[in-house]
């Protein structure tokens, strides 16, 4: 499968440039923000890789030529103008960026009437396994047990809480309807509600992504622990889904379509 990077000198760009190749994936197109310094390098030298002969672009258009596929970890304000042109230019696309506004929201969806769509706020199989524990013992604990969700991450992260951590909070609504969510307690903030779900983030070093969703019981809680060690879990995850995608209908994918072939 041809692909184009969009963030291609970012943390999560470099590592699908790194496995793109083991993954069954050549590079076509690479595609950075206008005021990046990576602009105009050679997208395998800056994955430490060698020279691939793809230099990164502003240009998203001509970053998407002759691309099956374009793999997306950008920005939220990045990902609007991206979809437009993969939708003009009929470019199947995978995306982790998270933290979308309801508009992106939609606009993946109109682009998914004419390309194939798979946005994931984590790539990892795990975590897609986690997801289902989650609202298996959010059912099977009931209203007994109060729901929180932490989540840890490196340090230079600029959104909160985490596309993971939110994808989990549904996880646990998809049980727990009444719960609605709260993001920090300061102050007098009372005694704890039944109808909470507090989702808290921790921030530092070079944490890479930690999610725990705690069921606190009576006389008893569970804890669901999710830690990704490397990187290249997610940029793998988003190569698998680029091969999947290759040559689909249009249409919305999720992770759990890749898992499951
Ligand atoms: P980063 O800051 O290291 O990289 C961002 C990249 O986006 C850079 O290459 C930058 O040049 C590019 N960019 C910014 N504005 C642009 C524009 N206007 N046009 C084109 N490119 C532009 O960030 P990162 O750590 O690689 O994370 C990127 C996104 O992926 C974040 O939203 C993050 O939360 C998300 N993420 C998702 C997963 C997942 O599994 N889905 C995993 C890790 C990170």
């Amino acid at each position: 499968v041809k692909i184009a990077i969009h963030g291609a000198s970012g943390r999560m760009g470099q590592s699908v440039a790194r496995l793109a190749a083991g993954e069954g994936a050549t590079i076509v197109g690479a595609i950075v923000s206008p005021h990046s310094k990576a602009l105009g390098h050679d997208v395998g030298e800056l994955a430490g890789l060698g020279i691939v002969g793809v230099e990164t672009t502003a240009d998203t258009g001509s970053g998407l030529l002759g691309a099956d596929v374009v793999i997306d970890f950008s920005t939220a304000a990045a990902l609007p103008h991206l979809l437009q042109l993969a939708m003009r230019q009929k470019i199947a696309v995978v995306s982790g960026t998270t933290r979308l506004d309801a508009s992106c929201e939609r606009l993946l969806d109109e682009a998914a009437r004419v390309v194939p769509v798979l946005w994931a706020p984590n790539t990892s199989v795990g975590v897609q396994v986690l997801a289902e524990l989650v609202t298996l013992a959010a059912e099977k604990l009931g209203l007994r047990f109060d729901v929180e969700i932490v989540e840890a991450h490196h340090r230079a992260k600029v959104d909160a809480p985490s596309g993971t951590a939110e994808r989990l909070r549904q996880a646990v609504t998809a049980a727990r309807a009444e719960l609605r969510p709260v993001y920090g307690r300061e102050g007098d903030a009372g005694p704890r509600r039944p109808d909470e779900i507090a989702v808290l983030a921790l921030r530092g070093g070079d944490v890479i992504g930690d999610h725990t969703v705690h069921f606190l019981g009576p006389g008893e809680r569970l804890e669901l622990t999710h830690r990704a060690t490397s990187r290249d879990l997610f940029a793998r995850g988003a190569l698998q889904a680029a091969r999947y995608l290759h040559g689909k209908p249009a249409g919305r994918y999720a992770m759990v379509d890749v898992i499951r072939g």
